[in-house]
């Protein structure tokens, strides 16, 4: 069911192209970077629960690793294709580079919906993605991680997957795992507490006071709750989240006009995410359409679910009171969304900025694991402060500095340090 008028990949051809002609690149480096470096499409077989073999189509793409090995997740999705890991490599080249940080960009993924697969039939997808790939990743080439659908339990089979191959233990091969097992404290909240670190900066650069604001939130899987756990604990009122009922295939949003607790919220909602709706009537939620969470009259935005949901059609429904926008999922808003938002003065934390907390702890979770000596929560999650304070600040400054938009300089900086390492390297 692959929704052919939209092409991520191209989506994100278009910002780098956009970023080329700002920083005037040179043809040949143009050309590199257009295109991810290497690509693998495979297909895995695996014997289900019933004894039939069912073949499920698998990939991996690297797009750039000038800067270090390859990095980025893999995602369990049935509407899974090619061009969406491609784009996903891409960006994960520019959110490395934004958070200087020396790894590369690459992306994986599957076309499979885990909600109808057992534990067993996951855990033998996992290891036949991994056998189609165990000569071409590595702990210096190419280090997976957990994405959309995917978990610490999913990385746990691959390693061992991988270790059985390779004969050795290689716990820097894969990151997002579980903590006892090479994993790092803090990875799970990363992502999420990375999107809100960079809400702070801007909120105190834009002089808005957090404690007044409100927010509404797309998605609630572990992004976007871990993005609200901070919100919250930092003084903000979320009032509005939406998330994907899987029986109905079809999305709503619970809204609270004086605000949610989350923890409420999380105790009647499954590991996929998914809230259960008679229960949040019970609790005084009022049940609205999927796309409600776009529409309501907060301070603050964040799209934490997939990739193209503020499209040409719908950004118009983003209210007047918006002040920023924070893009917690990768590529939400497409490039007809953008020029609206960049013409509304809307502040906007780019996606590879905004969301880079969970590649910045996959790295400490690497540097832990290779040295096998590990943190504790409070030294990885600070570590983490720093790099996301750090990271938005030069952006920021950048932006400010040379009256650009956010998004601009922020494909600026890392178009530029990628470009720069290809160079040096003599690639280019
Ligand atoms: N999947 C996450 C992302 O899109 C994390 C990638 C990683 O940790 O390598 O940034």
């Amino acid at each position: 069911m692959e929704d052919t008028s939209y092409n991520p990949f191209m989506m994100a051809q278009k910002q780098f192209d956009n970023a080329a002609e700002l920083l005037e690149l040179d043809p040949a480096t143009r050309d590199l970077l257009r295109v991810p470096l290497r690509e693998y499409q495979f297909s895995i077989p695996v014997r289900m629960d019933d004894g039939q073999v069912k073949i499920f189509r698998g990939f991996r793409v690297q797009h750039n690793d000038a800067r270090g090995p390859g990095k980025g997740g893999i995602r369990f999705h049935p509407q899974e294709t090619i061009n969406t890991v491609r784009a996903l490599s891409m960006w994960m080249t520019w959110k490395c580079a934004v958070v200087d940080i020396p790894l590369g960009g690459a992306k994986g993924g599957i076309i499979c919906d885990p909600h109808n697969l057992s534990l067993l039939e996951q855990e033998k997808l996992c290891r036949g993605w991994i056998r189609q790939l165990a000569k071409n990743v590595g702990p210096l080439s190419d280090v997976p991680a957990p994405d959309v659908m995917t978990n610490s339990q999913h990385m746990l089979w691959m390693l061992d997957e991988y270790e059985t191959i390779h004969g050795g233990k290689y716990p820097g091969f894969i990151t997002g795992k579980p903590v006892g097992m090479g994993g790092s404290l803090g990875r799970t909240e990363a992502t999420g507490y990375g999107v809100m670190i960079t809400v702070r900066e801007a909120m105190k650069e834009l002089e808005i006071d957090l404690q007044k604001t409100t927010a509404s939130f797309q998605g609630f899987g572990n992004v976007s709750q871990h993005a609200i756990e901070l919100y919250q604990q930092m003084g903000g009122t979320p009032v509005c989240v939406s998330c994907w009922i899987q029986k109905e295939q079809k999305a709503y949003s619970f809204f609270k006009k004086d605000g949610f607790d989350l923890k409420q919220l999380l105790a009647i909602t499954n590991h996929f995410g998914e809230i259960d709706k008679a229960k949040a009537q019970d609790l005084g939620f009022e049940l609205l359409p999927g796309d409600a969470w776009l529409e309501q009259d907060v301070d603050l935005l964040v799209p934490a679910a997939l990739e193209n949901q503020i499209t040409g059609e719908s950004v118009n429904k983003i209210s007047q009171q918006v002040k920023i926008i924070a893009e917690g999922a990768n590529g939400p808003t497409t490039p007809e969304a953008d020029l609206v938002i960049k013409e509304r003065g809307i502040h906007v934390i780019p996606d590879f900025l905004a969301n880079a907390g969970g590649v910045t702890c996959s790295y400490f979770e690497q540097v832990q694991s290779n040295q096998n000596y590990y943190w504790a929560k409070e030294e990885t999650l600070g570590k983490l402060d720093q790099k996301m304070t750090t990271a938005y600040l030069d952006v920021s400054n950048f932006a400010t500095k040379n009256k650009l938009y956010m998004r601009d300089a922020a494909y600026m900086i890392s178009v530029d340090r990628v470009a720069k390492a290809c160079k040096a390297r003599g690639w280019v």
